[in-house]
């Protein structure tokens, strides 16, 4: 079973289960998921779905693994859904955690590197505690998973569930958002449609970004693992937002121009994931740098433009 499943990460992780034979329910309340991105596996008799929220109670029946990937998961989406994305990595995870404690089954919690807040630390090893602010306006992200970390340890110790932790670093590629405000689908789109990309602050904040197949890769690695303990999953090459934006202009061919708005109150300052644990563990490592896996999202980011532009023309006809 799989949980955010219309997601942009979800919905790839089913298509991957799915690559590799097993047979997934797909889970998603619509919140920010699309279906869409779920279409391509219609008629595909080992997929179903159904639309359920999980901080209601439900049984799927007999499963024998549950990814949990539903959480808002951009600053846009969960801050517009605070409450939401608070409930659902507390009373969404004992839920869960409940069905796999029935069934016996594994519980793999897709956790965040938002975890480690505005990180002291860097890059950021698995046993750094974090530097979270409790009452900012990230806070109902960061506290929600840190919560449905200790949820899920939790239910390790006391009731012995089978657990894996992953704390996914910035993903992109292909089904990403438009609309929510993720600094690769607006520097995408702002540079494709000719306006000009907008940095936050002076842009010398800096992220690292993981192309989505390498990400399911590394996931399904530390799935069939036997590691209960969180483990970062992405790529540790680092950029500043600056750079990302230059980048995002040469892979474009885009005459676009940069202008600098405000900085976001919390945000981090820098995010490199030291991946050492997942490399000795997993055997797993990172294979498409920021150049290739924005190319590889191009014409996934071409159409989405194309369609939008093509929807405001007839609308206003
Ligand atoms: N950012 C930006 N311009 C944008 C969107 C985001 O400069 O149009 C910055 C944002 O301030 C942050 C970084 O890019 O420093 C990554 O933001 P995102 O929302 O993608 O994810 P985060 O890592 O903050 O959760």
């Amino acid at each position: 079973m799989v949980t955010g499943a219309a997601g942009f990460l979800g919905s790839h992780l089913c298509d991957a289960l799915l690559a590799e034979g097993h047979s997934v329910l797909g889970i998603d309340n619509l919140i920010t998921g699309k279906l869409r991105n779920l279409e391509h596996l219609k008629g595909e008799s080992r997929f179903s779905f159904q639309e359920q929220d999980i901080c209601s109670q439900f049984d799927p029946g007999r499963i024998d693994y549950i990814f949990d990937f539903a959480s808002p998961a951009s600053p846009v989406d969960y801050m517009e859904h605070g409450i939401e994305t608070l409930q659902v990595g507390s009373i969404g995870v004992f839920n869960l955690l409940e069905v796999a404690k029935r069934w016996g089954a594994t519980f793999f919690l897709a956790s965040t590197s938002e975890c480690y807040g505005d990180p002291l630390e860097h890059p950021q090893k698995e046993s750094y505690w974090g530097h979270v602010n409790p009452v900012g306006p990230r806070s109902v992200y960061d506290e929600s998973k840190r919560f449905a970390e200790a949820a899920t340890t939790a239910y390790r110790r006391y009731h012995k569930v089978d657990v894996r932790i992953v704390r996914i670093f910035n993903t992109y590629g292909p089904r990403l958002q438009m609309n929510d405000g993720r600094v690769i689908s607006n520097f995408m789109k702002q540079a494709l449609r000719g306006d000009e990309l907008t940095v936050y602050g002076d842009g010398s904040q800096t992220r690292s970004f993981c192309y989505v197949s390498d990400e399911v890769e590394g996931i399904l690695e530390l799935a069939w693992s036997k590691e209960q303990e969180p483990t970062n999953i992405g790529n540790p090459r680092e950029f500043t937002i600056l750079e990302c934006a230059r980048e995002v202009l040469a892979v474009t061919d885009s005459k676009s121009g940069i202008k600098f708005l405000s900085l976001p109150q919390d945000d981090p300052k820098q995010r490199r994931p030291d991946i050492s644990k997942a490399r000795a563990l997993l055997g797993w490592e990172p294979k498409i740098d920021l150049r290739t896996g924005l190319r590889l999202s191009l014409d996934y980011f071409r159409t989405e433009v194309e369609a939008e532009r093509a929807a405001a023309g007839s609308a206003s006809r």
